[in-house]
């Protein structure tokens, strides 16, 4: 689950890191009248779970009242990479002198939680991150002690932060990580941890991803767990129905049962010349109401052309599924997609001839489905 701003605030402000004074707004009065309270200048930020706001216009600095409407009414409603923007935070706008960077991450490499520190924060460190890696100083952490104050400093200095502000740095970083690690973090970012005139640091954004798989041992973040999956349909409707889900770029729908054989259909997606459009797992025992589930799916996805099944028949009965996507399929007065199926296992042969060829192309290979289906979404873009 990725936390908003500013949700993720909240979480960094309770475990005693400065935040600036802000309010969440849904309408262009109540950003009015945030910034009224609050004061001028203020920053308006949209809250999407997007890198890349400032960039994209989705943050704008009010000087007064008419700046505030005006920003909060460009900014609310709008469409920021994808994302509808409904809310935004309007926050106090901190007079910065410098833009850190901290964050805490998983090291899949070295199989261990790494802290990075970079004076080189604001809306450019992806670019920092890429062309100049050595920018950012980074220390490893032993997850079985946890990190020690010394290897806080040792990365703030390392970075080549003030010594004016390190002892800070190093204490919000120490906090970032600590914070991580008990609320099951996948990645914890303050980008930019501003730096005043008068040597004080702030976090003036906040990024909070955590495990989902982790959340019934933090109800506090279960609790926000409506607010901050609005972002996107799809993975919602995936939560609802109970599938994995990952959307992705491209135009080829895959649908399977199992991590690995989807997996498999996205690579071979890849071989053939496609882009997959999704990761979908139903899982097993995959019955007539999940498949029409997983169709439904794909289907109100307006980026699919085409749509792969590659089902593995082991408990899940080729049978069965057949059934089902005859099932679901006969739903749709018209299938909107083209809907190309690969069963293998058990009674694949007898779900092969239960399959209404009116609905679905069969294909009786894995590669076979796999191109067929990459052709029919070329034939769709052409
Ligand atoms: P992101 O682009 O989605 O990461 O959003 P951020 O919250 O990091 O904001 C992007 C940039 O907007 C920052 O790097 C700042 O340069 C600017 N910004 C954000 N908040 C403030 C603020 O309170 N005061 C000032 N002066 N600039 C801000
Ligand atoms: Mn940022």
């Amino acid at each position: 689950m990725k936390l908003h701003e500013y949700q993720a605030k909240q979480v960094f402000a309770d475990a005693g890191v400065p935040t600036p004074a802000s309010t969440l707004a849904t309408t262009v009065d109540e950003a009015v009248d945030a910034a009224e309270e609050i004061g001028y200048p203020v920053a308006i930020k949209a809250q999407v779970q997007v890198g890349g706001r400032g960039k994209a216009g989705g943050i704008k600095l009010a000087e007064n009242a008419d700046e505030a409407r005006e920003y909060a009414d460009d900014i609310l409603g709008m469409d920021l990479k994808g994302l509808h923007v409904d809310r935004v935070l309007v926050e106090e706008a901190v007079d910065f002198v410098n833009e850190l960077y901290v964050g805490v991450t998983m090291d899949r490499g070295e199989g261990k939680p790494v802290a990075m520190v970079s004076t080189r924060g604001g809306v450019n460190i992806e670019e920092v991150a890429e062309e100049e890696p050595e920018a950012i100083a980074r220390e490893h952490i032993d997850p079985a002690f946890g990190m020690h104050h010394y290897q806080a400093r040792k990365v703030v200095y390392d970075a080549g932060v003030d010594r004016e502000v390190a002892n800070d740095v190093a204490g919000v970083l120490k906090t970032l990580y600590d914070l991580w690690e008990d609320k099951d973090g996948s990645d914890a970012e303050i980008n930019p941890l501003m730096v005043t005139a008068d040597d004080e640091v702030i976090a003036a954004d906040a990024v909070m991803n955590v495990d989902d798989d982790a959340l019934f041992r933090h109800p506090d973040l279960e609790a926000m767990e409506d607010e901050a999956d609005g972002g996107d349909e799809l993975e919602q409707k995936a939560d609802e129905y109970g599938f994995d889900y990952v959307r992705l770029s491209g135009n080829v729908g895959i649908i399977g049962n199992g991590a690995g054989l989807v997996m498999t259909t996205l690579d071979l997606v890849d071989h053939f010349g496609g882009e997959p459009a999704n990761f979908l797992d139903v899982g097993g025992g995959a019955k007539a109401q999940r498949i029409a589930n997983a169709l439904d799916m794909v289907f109100s996805d307006d980026n699919v052309d085409s749509v792969v099944f590659n089902i593995f028949g082991g408990i899940t009965r080729g049978d069965e599924v057949a059934k089902g996507i005859n099932q679901a399929l006969e739903q749709f007065d018209e299938i909107p997609k083209p809907v190309v199926v690969r069963l293998a296992g058990t009674n694949a042969t007898e779900g092969m001839e239960i399959l209404n060829e009116d609905l679905v192309t069969v294909e009786q290979t894995l590669e076979d489905a796999v191109e067929r289906a990459v052709i029919y979404a070329e034939e769709v873009e052409a």
